[in-house]
């Protein structure tokens, strides 16, 4: 019997993910080859040593109330690796000044007026409290960016203090791009489900219990996980892009950029979307239409190394409200967030929003610059870095606009069933979502072979 070859496109943390399924799925006989152009396996999580320490530059943490990653560390050996924070909080930059992050808000919307009391004027305040008792006008079903819907029922400095300042660190978008069903899922079902107003769907909303900690990380950082992938699934790092896929016999042909045609039996393509469209082109053109419309944004990501003792805050970080002074749009005090590992204090600050150059343009001298005054605008303390590195995500966050869920479903229909699609544009741009969505591709393709 021939072996059964497996293609996976691209080598984050979906198609590690992708790679490491199939292996427990198809055996250990089977070749499977994943391609990767980058200087290293992981994609957008990337582990750094800065100031002595281990450092994320990509994506640092995760969401443990989903059950995703915890699951797969554990799976792996690994739980022993995952750390919490430290219990301290963040707050958020909004009219010069720092004020606590919103208790009992889903992704930034409010559940009551008591909550964003100090954030927005008086006015606001009356306006939300009047909000129960004003009629709701809601489509069961609809998609409308979730800053119309807030700034209809609770105004524009609700969006700009407390909705966008949350969808700025996970999109780098804004309350104007991301649909509602994005934002706010929860919500969004609440309404469909006869909520008579922004607030009663809000309440209806919020999570059983929000005790315990939200967000989760790794000892050692993201590389750990990835190094475990790449063990445990045995694949073949082919160090080149593909460029061309075509069907081929049983199977399909894929020709990469240095010309090379290589075989197999299924692939899984993971992909950024921009990505995705030529490779889909020949294929399925529907799908590879859909995927060139889903805009992304970039961001860049400067991260310090302080000396111990800097006066920084016990606080978690900052998050920035739409419209201020400042050039970064969240700053992270990740010694604070996760515990002290050596003797520097680490930091890092985010750059760029959808629509702008900002990480694309700005020269890593001036992120370093802009870096040194913002934090001396949020903390009044003149930082002095004994180190710095800056690593720009190009076109790396897709932007969940109003109606992103039957685009995303028009791009798996047609897919034929030994080719199949994951990444951060799908089912949700946290790592937990492209663990999920991975798995549910390598299961996908590997049947069909399977059976044969
Ligand atoms: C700055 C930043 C911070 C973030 N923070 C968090 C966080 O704290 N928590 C969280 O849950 N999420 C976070 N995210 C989101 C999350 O990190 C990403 O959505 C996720 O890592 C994407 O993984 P992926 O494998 O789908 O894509 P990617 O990581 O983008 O990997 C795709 C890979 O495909 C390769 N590739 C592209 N074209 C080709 C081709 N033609 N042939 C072969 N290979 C190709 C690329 O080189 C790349 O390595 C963050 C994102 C960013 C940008």
């Amino acid at each position: 019997m021939t072996r059964q070859r497996y293609c996976v496109v691209g080598g984050g943390i979906s198609g590690l993910v992708a790679a490491y399924r199939l292996r427990m799925l198809v055996g250990e006989d089977a070749d499977i080859t994943l391609f990767d152009p980058a200087d290293r396996l992981g994609g957008i999580l990337r582990t750094e040593r800065l100031g002595g320490q281990s450092m994320d530059v990509g994506a640092e943490a995760f969401v443990v109330r989903r059950p995703e990653v915890p699951a797969l560390l554990a799976e792996l050996g690994l739980a022993g690796r995952q750390i919490s924070t430290t219990g301290v909080r963040p707050t958020i930059f909004s009219q010069g000044r720092m004020h606590p992050l919103p208790a009992d808000t889903v992704n930034g919307i409010p559940t009551s007026a008591a909550s964003v009391t100090g954030l927005v004027d008086d006015a606001t305040i009356a306006q939300m409290a009047a909000e129960p008792n004003r009629p709701l006008r809601w489509q069961p079903g609809a998609d409308p960016a979730v800053g119309a819907v807030v700034t209809d029922r609770f105004g524009g400095q609700v969006v700009a203090r407390s909705v966008d300042p949350m969808l700025s660190g996970v999109y780098a978008g804004s309350a104007a791009t991301i649909g509602i069903r994005s934002a706010a899922p929860t919500v969004a079902a609440a309404l469909d489900a006869g909520a008579p107003s922004l607030t009663d769907a809000g309440r209806r909303a919020l999570p059983g219990s929000t005790q315990g900690p939200v967000f989760g990380a790794i000892e050692g950082g993201y590389q750990v996980l990835l190094d475990e992938l790449v063990a445990r699934s045995r694949l073949r790092w082919i160090p080149t892009s593909v460029t061309h896929l075509a069907p081929d016999a049983d199977g399909w042909n894929l020709r990469d950029d240095e010309g090379q045609h290589w075989y197999a039996d299924a692939v899984v393509i993971a992909v950024p979307a921009p990505r995705l469209a030529p490779l889909l082109a020949d294929v399925a053109p529907t799908a590879a239409a859909t995927a060139a419309r889903i805009p992304v944004a970039s961001a860049a990501v400067l991260a310090l190394a302080v000396p111990g003792g800097t006066p920084l805050p016990q606080q978690s970080g900052v998050l920035v409200a739409s419209g201020e002074r400042l050039h970064a749009k969240a700053i992270t005090l990740s010694t604070r967030k996760w515990g002290a590992r050596g003797n520097a204090e680490l930091l890092r600050l985010s750059f760029g929003r959808f629509g702008d150059q900002v990480a694309r343009n700005t020269s890593d001298a001036d992120l370093q610059a802009w870096a040194v005054e913002d934090l001396q605008s949020v903390f009044g303390t003149k930082v002095e870095p004994l180190d710095f590195l800056v690593h720009r995500w190009l076109d790396a966050m897709p932007q969940y606009g109003p109606g992103h869920r039957e685009l995303t479903a028009g791009l798996r229909t047609g897919l034929p069933p030994t080719l199949a699609i994951a990444g951060n544009y799908l089912d949700g741009i946290g790592v937990p979502a492209c663990v999920a969505v991975a798995g549910r591709a390598a299961e996908h393709v590997a049947k069909p072979t399977i059976r044969r």
